[in-house]
């Protein structure tokens, strides 16, 4: 509802399908630039039925909508093809794109918008390759109309002032959310090679990532900036994929890990699922439950340029790589006791680095969450904070239980959570400005009304 006016951090979109990852209803939701492009081309909203004959995209302007070839686009990886629609289009253009796995309907491909932004969760970048649908693009200068402008801006200053004097949202425009993994790791909650271990290498910090990082980006409206724009090519990671694409497989270099973020952003794929579902597939190998035979070759902790090799052949569906693109139903080639080692709930494999065993309150968001194990959905993020007594009553509305190991008044906290997000979802501003994600003093119901 908010998307592209100038309320705070209202840069997001939503993708709703049938997830060809968990088989049940999914959705996927996105910052960037893209949702406000949409909106100023004239189009809240698109509902998108059926399938063209032949690769295609569509391309929305000045509330006009229409269908064009995409002979040339097809094939093409995330950055190119975002670059080939400005040249057909204008520099103007803003587009949401797949790759190559959504062409090839790889179950864990994403929607992406610029170098980074992912609409990433339950594949639905596979739904749009099996519609033939390669990209929207959008342009036009429409104004967003808003019943009360001067309260709006009013509003605006205010939230803006009050989110700048956050300590935890100057701590997010300085390091991003990489800062989870130092604390996490800590606290012996992060998941490590498959959760066969929950601590890993400090070299994958925070802090590691500045000699790789030269500015922090923002998207619509957003007053944090807590995106990384890294020197080799890419942005991010986030702590999602230094947890997953690092220490759940292995590999404690930050620049290798920020090489995977980018190849598989420029890709196309969901890093969450993809570090997930390669962490078990080196579990299975390592336990003798499938083989060169299956694999094509040695699958070791930490082995960077297998990794490579298979995110790449998973792209493009090539031999072992095609099996792990079924994601969680690549678990019909293996053994059946294969299932007992994948993480996954409702089929969608974890998308959080935490080790939920840690983290009561994570394990029921986890357990609970309506599209599989999701964080997004309800991530008691204040768990990890230990906050004190009466800051928590004042979140919560009532006193609470702080001890994240243990079980009492956690359905309390995941289902506020469940309930502020989608409020959040709705009105389309990013989750790190909300109460109860980072901080007692975000934004909550009051500001939101
Ligand atoms: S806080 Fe980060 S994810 Fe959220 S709107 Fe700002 S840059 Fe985007």
């Amino acid at each position: 509802m908010l998307t592209g006016t100038i309320a705070p951090n209202a840069a997001r979109f939503n993708v709703s399908a049938r997830s060809p990852e968990s088989g049940i209803l999914g959705d996927a939701n996105c910052g960037g630039f893209f949702a406000a492009a949409m909106r100023k081309a004239g189009f809240d909203r698109l509902i998108i039925l059926g399938r063209a004959e032949k690769p295609s995209y569509l391309l929305l302007e000045d509330g006009k909508i229409s269908v064009l070839p995409a002979e040339g686009l097809w094939g093409m990886k995330i950055i190119e093809a975002q670059d080939q629609l400005k040249v057909r289009h204008g520099a103007g253009t803003t587009s949401a794109v797949i790759g190559p796995p959504g062409e090839k309907l790889v179950r864990m491909a994403a929607i992406m918008t610029g170098k980074k932004n992912a609409a990433g969760r339950g594949g639905m970048g596979a739904v749009m390759g099996s519609k033939n649908l390669k990209a929207i693009a959008a342009r036009g200068g429409e104004t967003i109309e808003v019943a009360q402008k001067d309260a709006l801006r009013a509003l605006r200053v205010k939230q803006q002032n009050d989110l700048k004097n956050s300590r935890v949202v100057q701590v997010l425009g300085k390091v991003g959310t990489p800062l989870l993994y130092e604390v996490s790791n800590r606290l012996g909650a992060i998941r490590t090679r498959n959760s066969q271990d929950n601590f890993f290498e400090d070299t994958l910090n925070a802090e590691e990532i500045e000699k790789f990082s030269d500015k922090m980006l923002a998207c619509t409206s957003c007053v944090v900036h807590c995106r990384h724009r890294n020197t080799l090519g890419g942005e991010g990671p986030e702590y999602s994929t230094i947890g997953l694409l690092g220490a759940n497989i292995g590999i404690a270099s930050m620049e290798q890990v920020i090489t995977l973020n980018n190849l598989v952003n420029d890709l196309g794929l969901d890093a969450s699922s993809i570090g997930t579902i390669i962490g078990w597939a080196m579990e299975l190998y390592q336990r003798g439950l499938i083989g060169d035979d299956l694999t094509g070759g040695p699958l070791r902790w930490g082995d960077y340029e297998t990794v490579y090799a298979l995110i790449e052949d998973i792209a493009y569906r090539r031999g072992f790589g095609d099996k792990l693109a079924e994601s969680t139903q690549a678990a019909r080639f293996f053994p059946p006791e294969a299932r007992d080692y994948l993480i996954a709930v409702k089929n969608l494999p974890q998308s959080d680095p935490h080790d939920v065993r840690y983290f009561k309150g994570f394990a029921l968001g986890i357990a609970v969450a309506s599209r599989g194990a999701d964080h997004l959905r309800n991530r008691p993020t204040l768990e990890v904070f230990k906050l004190p007594d009466e800051v928590r009553a004042k979140i919560y509305g009532r006193a609470n239980d702080p001890d994240p190991t243990g079980y009492k008044d956690k359905g309390l906290i995941i289902a506020w959570g469940d309930d502020i997000f989608a409020v959040t979802d709705s009105l389309g501003i990013c989750k790190f400005v909300t109460r109860g994600f980072n901080s007692p003093h975000l934004l909550g119901y009051e500001e939101f009304c």
